[in-house]
């Protein structure tokens, strides 16, 4: 979500006439965009901010904004006073502080993230900041900000505000200007994507909008995440199935495998609802790969509780298992209300057992791709091999001199490990003149 509003923040500036620079020495204008999701980066946005401050003072008509969940939705009010040299304070997704500021109020209709959006769509356009142009394959595209879901660990909600969904007209043009500048893939974003629409009354849900963005000429792939238990229908599931762009991967996270760590994070599910939910989409798209999220260590955790955890992730055999350890988050009800009273070394011990699991689980899972051809779309070339992505989402390494940038081509799995694979272009048939 914040590669997509820096993204947003480099088109509205590059609008103005401002130019990308790499030097921070040069820069008049500098945005910290932050993800406060933990203690520790919200610690660490603080720090490079302060790094600020003596350029500020060998230069003082730099123009230093804030921007994101640092900010929140509620006002900058006490940050305004322990910050007195930050110029411009934005809430997440909404460059319209520093666009005011940057035209001293001369744009003045911009008051709201929408009314932002607006001015950065000349004629239904969203132009790319020029270091993207013909560069950006893979897009993110924003379609649900915010979530109004309570889980007590989480600072998201209070930060980023309650779900607001884009107008549908609104993403379709995006998606098709995108297009039209060279991406070949979009991955459109909420907190809990599979809600879109919900607090629209005459809209699309999130199956009917994949219909629609399905139709834009150019885009090749579409993924969405990230996906909610309760909120992943067999209609998401049919849509996926039936439709060839859509990616069979999808994102749903269980975050804990016992059902009174389940209800102490109110995630609003068990653990056989989980299990229930991977067999079906299974069951209707069999090829899928699937990721979850789980964090060890919650407040209470006992070690069978974990074991729980441990059990569910060793009988699913999930694709991707992203794991963090609980820490804990200021503004979080699991703060103020919950011990966290799992000693620091027992949470890395219970990562690193998962981790340990995950490894061999997906060791196994991309075992199956050796010697089979799939379809990879080509990013970008590192140390000399392209680096693509195949339709499940595993990484794929091919080595070719060719120009293979935002193609997609089939190529032959030669080699596979955990976390990436290698491949050969598929040989051409040889043409033999007779
Ligand atoms: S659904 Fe996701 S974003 Fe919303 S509160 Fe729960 S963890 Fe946070």
């Amino acid at each position: 979500m914040n590669v997509a509003d820096s993204q947003r923040v480099g088109s509205s500036l590059e609008h103005l006439g401002y130019t990308l620079t790499e030097t921070i020495e040069e820069a008049d204008v500098i945005v910290l965009n932050t993800c406060v999701v933990r203690q520790s980066a919200e610690d660490k946005a603080l720090g490079r901010l302060t790094s600020l401050t003596p350029l500020k003072k060998q230069n003082p008509n730099l123009v230093i904004n804030l921007m994101g969940c640092m900010v929140g939705v509620r006002g900058a009010e006490k940050l305004r006073q322990r910050l007195p040299f930050v110029d411009v304070f934005s809430p997440p997704s909404d460059p319209g502080p520093l666009i005011s500021h940057l035209t001293q109020g001369e744009i003045h209709s911009i008051e709201d993230s929408e009314t932002t959006r607006r001015f950065l769509m000349m004629d239904d356009e969203l132009i790319l900041p020029v270091a993207e142009q013909g560069r950006l394959i893979s897009a993110h595209v924003p379609i649900v900000y915010g979530c109004s879901h309570a889980c007590t660990f989480c600072i998201i909600p209070s930060r980023r505000g309650g779900e607001r969904s884009r107008p549908v007209g609104d993403i379709v043009a995006e998606v098709r200007s995108l297009a039209k500048q060279g991406v070949k893939e979009v991955t459109l974003l909420g907190q809990i994507v599979d809600r879109y629409g919900k607090d629209i009354s005459d809209g699309p849900n999130l199956a009917g909008l994949l219909r629609l963005v399905h139709e834009v000429d150019g885009i090749e792939r579409i993924c969405f995440l990230t996906s909610h238990p309760n909120y992943f229908t067999e209609e998401l599931m049919d849509t996926i199935a039936e439709l060839p762009k859509l990616m069979p991967h999808i994102e749903v996270p269980i975050q804990a495998g016992a059902d009174e760590v389940l209800l102490n994070m109110k995630r609003g599910y068990t653990q056989q609802d989980y299990r229930d939910l991977i067999a079906k989409i299974r069951s209707k798209i069999p090829d899928c790969s699937i990721a979850t999220d789980i964090i060890v260590g919650f407040p209470g955790e006992t070690d069978a509780q974990f074991m729980e955890t441990y059990r569910v992730l060793s009988d699913l055999r999930l694709d991707v298992a992203h794991l963090a350890r609980y820490s804990s988050r200021a503004g979080t009800v699991a703060t103020r209300r919950m011990d966290d009273n799992v000693a620091d070394d027992e949470k890395m011990r219970r990562f690193r057992v998962l981790e340990e699991l995950q490894e061999e689980i997906v060791a196994e899972i991309n075992k199956k791709y050796l010697g089979q051809t799939v379809d990879v779309l080509l990013e970008e070339k590192v140390k000399g091999r392209w680096r693509g992505r195949t339709p499940t989402n595993k990484l794929v390494f091919v080595e070719s001199e060719d120009d293979l940038k935002g193609k997609v081509i089939p190529v032959t799995v030669t080699w596979t490990g955990p976390w990436s694979m290698q491949a050969n272009l598929q040989k051409q048939p040889e043409l033999i003149y007779l």
